[in-house]
């Protein structure tokens, strides 16, 4: 298992920008090419060691169609001339119902064997936002934050509360059970073990080292932005722990004045760097560009000893898909309708 310290996070030996976020942003520098009513998306699966040899071909392939399509979905609602909020969620419910990404089916396990499910979606039109945390029988836990934002008068709402509010509201609910998959399971082992060697519980295991949490970011033809975060945390969280997923300004964030942010990684440190806001205030004040805004704040959360990675799109349609770890599954279409997916360090 490959170890990461804070010196090498120092380094920023792995952080970058795609090259889609630059091929799209070096494209709108000047006019705004092709139509005048750009649209892009862009989504993650998680950032963490994600490593080619430790790849097989197969379960390549199958993340690299599970990406596409998710990507495509989202894509095609606003092709055809749909909110931002519409391809966020179209996107995000796919990547929730595949067991290969920790949100929705193949969350991750607490240490008591549960999976508790954080989300949530903003729409950066209005500062409308929702979130839920802590959710254990939700299929789709994006959509129950949806639903907070646009039927309730709350931002957040957490374990029982937020399943007995979607029970009021008629959401059809799941087994517990839906959610396990064997390799989750045998994380959850792995990470007990390691903390039993370690005999410290202060450090939340991950034994993969990888992140998995789920997210997108869309600006539709109305000239909208908005983004949504999906995850079951981390392997072995106790204590009904929450990262930084459904915290809004943290995780995810949507501000049609600057860009739209989803992020993945150690949340504890994207929480206390609140790297949402932080990039959107840097693009929204200081004007810097979405790949340097996103550099920056990533910059900052390592220097405290975390890692992850952020997607951002910003109101002209740029894209920056970042990360100071290794690898983060991730994939856009930007306004030249072009299709980027990657997973390692390009
Ligand atoms: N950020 C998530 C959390 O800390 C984990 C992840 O990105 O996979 O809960």
């Amino acid at each position: 298992m490959k170890k990461r310290t804070s010196s090498s996070l120092d380094r920023r030996a792995f952080l970058q920008t795609s090259a889609a976020g630059l091929v799209a942003a070096s494209a709108l520098s000047g006019t705004v090419r092709g139509a005048d009513k750009p649209i892009a998306f862009a989504i993650h699966g998680g950032a963490g060691t994600i490593l080619k040899s430790t790849m097989t071909p197969e379960k390549e392939a199958d993340y690299r169609a599970k990406l596409t399509e998710a990507v495509t979905a989202g894509h095609e609602v606003l092709k055809k001339g749909g909110k931002a909020l519409d391809a966020v969620v179209a996107a995000i419910v796919i990547l929730e119902d595949s067991p290969l990404f920790n949100a929705g089916k193949g969350a991750v396990f607490t240490a008591d064997g549960t999976n508790e499910l954080d989300s949530a979606i903003m729409d950066g039109s209005t500062l409308a936002a929702g979130a839920v945390a802590g959710v254990k029988r939700i299929q789709n836990p994006i959509l129950l934050a949806r639903m907070v934002m646009e039927k309730s008068p709350h931002v957040m709402m957490i374990g029982a509360g937020a399943e007995a509010y979607a029970k009021k509201m008629g959401m059809p609910f799941v087994p517990p059970e839906y959610f396990r998959t064997e390799q989750r399971w045998r994380d959850l082992q792995k990470a007990k073990e390691e903390e039993a060697k370690k005999k410290t519980a202060r450090r939340v295991v991950n034994p993969d080292e990888k992140y998995g949490t789920v997210g997108a970011v869309a600006l539709d033809s109305a000239g909208n932005l908005a983004a949504g975060t999906s995850t079951g945390g981390m392997t072995n969280k106790k204590f009904n722990r929450v990262g930084d997923a459904p915290i809004i300004g943290a995780g995810t964030y949507a501000n049609n004045a600057s860009c739209a942010v989803s992020a993945t990684g150690y949340g504890e440190y994207f929480i206390r760097s609140v790297v949402g806001h932080d990039i959107s205030a840097l693009i929204e004040y200081k004007g810097l560009p979405v790949g340097e805004a996103a550099e920056t704040v990533l910059g900052k959360v390592a220097k405290l000893g975390g890692d992850g990675g952020v997607i951002v799109m910003d109101r002209n349609g740029r894209i920056a898909l970042a990360h100071n770890t290794p690898g983060m599954y991730r994939a856009s279409i930007d306004v030249d309708g072009k299709l980027y997916v990657g997973i390692y360090k390009d």
